[in-house]
């Protein structure tokens, strides 16, 4: 199938033919249509499968084709979880739209409010936010999202598990209740379809997962390790592999800022990203990281989530995370569009039992290794690491490592309504 026959605009053509999309992805076949006819949908998709194009083609579409008040009031909403992502979709909205009139904005705290009031003021078509941000505009008066036609629901699943619930209630019930709803989420949980129930009106529902990200194809070994031998190992791998842009997850903030010391003082250039550092500082690590400045970046799970980095040689746990699903989510970075990838975990004895949970998810034995002179401590305890963090969620992913889904800490609300679950706000 062509972009062509999907029905969208010269102006959006030749926008995906700048962009050099030669083919629709499999969500953005299944979700343009039904999104152009005016439906509401429902769209399984992780990121990694091109699901930001897949509504904002069509919502630009169906924008440019409606009157624009002299004004600008916001038109389309799109409602994201974290910074990172709401950057992201902004650049892609920017993208697609440069032939467009059309106006668009993103919005996001922890930066001054001051220039997003005053892009709002001048008037915007399509605005990208985060829902912290979006709240406190509004409740200034700043903003008003009584002319919403469209709204987006990015990342679902991810805006749950970050206690967004009532934040996402009280912006339902700042937009019309007669809008275009489209929500994507990754998983399928009893709390995202009650959400949707509560959003979508019988919606169409669509369903892609990314392309050859399975576990299967993720190369993926374990080093047993002493705790206190690990990062003479890890900067070992890094060094003797002259690995150039290797992602590593570490469980906590202070772990990061830890490692990504020692790297640097080892001569790796490295940056740690997570929830405590400016977004400046954010912005430029993954800058670094993706132009090849900077050959590590030690990160959280919930920093990490959602960033576009495409096709990551190597991922390395530092840690082995002891919810399990997101060691899913971490090794899709690898092995992304058809390239190979290697996820590496060292675990020392404390994470058996996350290890053993991890392989219990994803259904097989991950292959062991031990290297000379970093061999496991023998005495070592196998009792968990900090108990009190809980063990492997209850929800189950698909088959699939799927990319990454968003997440990030960028409101100071929380709170939730979804109780099984814990928030990871404060650790990342
Ligand atoms: P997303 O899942 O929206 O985060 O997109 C993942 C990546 O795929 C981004 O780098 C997009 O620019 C890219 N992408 C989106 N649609 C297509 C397409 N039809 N062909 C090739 N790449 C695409």
């Amino acid at each position: 199938m062509s972009f062509n026959s999907l029905g969208l605009s010269d102006a959006l053509l030749k926008a995906i033919n700048k962009k050099g999309y030669d083919k629709p992805s499999p969500i953005q076949e299944k979700a343009i249509p039904p999104i152009l006819e005016g439906k509401d949908v429902l769209a399984s998709a992780q990121t990694g499968t091109g699901k930001t194009a897949g509504f904002t083609l069509p919502l630009l579409q169906i924008l440019s084709e409606g009157t624009t008040k002299r004004n600008r009031p916001v038109r389309a909403l799109i409602l994201t979880p974290t910074r990172e992502l709401a950057a992201q979709i902004f650049e892609n909205v920017k993208e697609y739209s440069e032939f467009l009139d059309i106006r668009s904005a993103v919005i996001f705290g922890g930066v001054n409010q001051r220039p997003q009031a005053a892009q709002i003021k001048r008037g915007v078509d399509v605005l990208v936010a985060t829902p912290g941000r979006l709240l406190d505009l509004c409740n200034q008066n700043i903003l008003s999202l009584a002319s919403v036609e469209i709204f987006v629901l990015d990342e679902a699943d991810r805006m749950l598990d970050m206690g967004f619930v009532r934040d996402i209630e009280r912006i339902i019930k700042l937009i019309p209740k007669k809008r275009q709803n489209l929500m994507f989420s990754a998983t399928f949980s009893k709390d995202i379809k009650k959400l949707a129930t509560g959003i979508l009106t019988h919606p169409v529902y669509v369903e892609a997962t990314p392309e050859n990200t399975t576990v299967e194809v993720i190369h993926q070994k374990v080093f047993r390790v002493a705790k206190a031998k690990k990062t003479g190992l890890i900067i070992k791998l890094i060094s003797d592999g002259n690995w150039q842009q290797v992602l590593v997850f570490t469980r906590t903030k202070h772990g990061a800022n830890n490692l990504t010391k020692k790297m640097i003082s080892s001569g790796i250039t490295a940056a740690a990203i997570h929830g405590n550092k400016s977004q400046g500082a954010r912005t430029k690590a993954l800058e670094g990281f993706k132009n090849g400045s900077i050959r590590v970046m030690v990160a959280t799970d919930i920093a990490a989530r959602g960033l576009d980095i495409p096709l990551l040689p190597h991922v390395i746990n530092f840690e082995i995370p002891n919810i399990s699903e997101d060691y899913v989510h971490r090794i899709g970075r690898t092995g992304r569009a058809g390239a190979s990838g290697e996820a590496i975990s060292l675990v020392s004895a404390d994470e058996t039992s996350f290890l053993n949970d991890i392989q219990k998810l994803i259904g097989m034995k991950i292959p062991i290794e031990v290297i000379e002179g970093f061999e496991p401590d023998p005495n070592a305890s196998t009792e968990p690491v900090k108990q009190n963090q809980g063990r492997s969620r209850s929800r189950s992913p698909k088959a699939n490592a799927g990319g990454n889904k968003s997440g990030n800490k960028n409101s100071s609300k929380g709170g939730t309504a979804n109780s099984g679950r814990r928030s990871r706000d404060r650790r990342n």
